[in-house]
């Protein structure tokens, strides 16, 4: 069946996109928008899209080694060069000639896979964020642990000099220690060190190392820190 241009009724023959005699784009003719191409290369070329977009089958050979990784790294270097194709030299290999430079089309895939990747960034960084701020106030909550480990022995030799259990921090021979700035203060309470991380770390709560005697030595446990579990050193779970 003849098919005929829709500006001016001429006949159009065989493959050629355009009309012979008015030169517009007959309407059964699909683009393939360089644009598009490029960005499907860069976005999605580990999968072999572009590929697939431009007709070709061997886009399986990239979803088949996708988990390899090259095929991206093959689809990120195949973009560039699409993007370096001159419109004139892409429209002859993919358009059939076409003379003009249609770039409609591209933006229907360009846009979603912008947003797509906006998206993608945004998960990533809902799931980073919060792992990252929760290790950052770990490395935060262990100083106010490191300086408990280092008041441990002070209170030991108070206990050993007096028989008793020191009461205050003042009665502890703390002069060399100096508080780290990541506590907002700290106390002794018969016997027990209670640390309070500063308010800053965004963390509730305060540690607490309780002394016990048993037969000549001392054992401690941080079991009873209110601090949210999660930031706690392994020992004080
Ligand atoms: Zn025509």
């Amino acid at each position: 069946m003849a098919k005929y241009c829709a500006e001016c009724s001429t006949e159009l023959v065989g493959e050629a996109p355009q009309c012979r005699s008015c030169g517009a784009v007959r309407g059964d003719f699909v683009y393939k928008s360089r644009v598009a191409a490029a960005a499907l290369a860069f976005f999605t070329g580990i999968f072999g899209v572009h590929r697939f977009y431009l007709g070709q089958w061997w886009g399986v050979f990239y979803l088949l080694f996708c988990w390899t990784y090259i095929p991206a790294l093959v689809a990120f270097v195949e973009g560039i060069v699409i993007l370096s194709t001159s419109q004139k030299a892409w429209n002859d290999k993919y358009n059939k000639g076409l003379s003009l430079g249609i770039e409609k089309g591209g933006v229907v895939i360009v846009v979603p896979l912008i947003f797509l990747t906006i998206f993608s960034i945004g998960m990533l960084a809902a799931i980073a964020l919060p792992a990252y701020q929760d290790y950052t106030r770990r490395s935060q909550i262990l100083e106010s642990h490191q300086l408990a480990e280092q008041l441990k022995p002070l209170v030991e030799d108070y206990l050993q000099q007096h028989q008793e259990w020191p009461e205050r921090y003042s009665q502890l021979a703390a002069g060399d220690i100096v508080i780290p700035e990541m506590v907002d203060s700290v106390e002794i309470n018969t016997g027990a060190i209670i640390v309070w991380p500063a308010s800053s770390i965004g963390v509730h709560g305060y540690m607490m190392y309780s002394p016990l005697r048993y037969g000549e030595g001392i054992k401690w446990r941080c079991t009873e820190s209110t601090v949210e579990a999660k930031y706690l050193p392994g020992s004080c779970r």
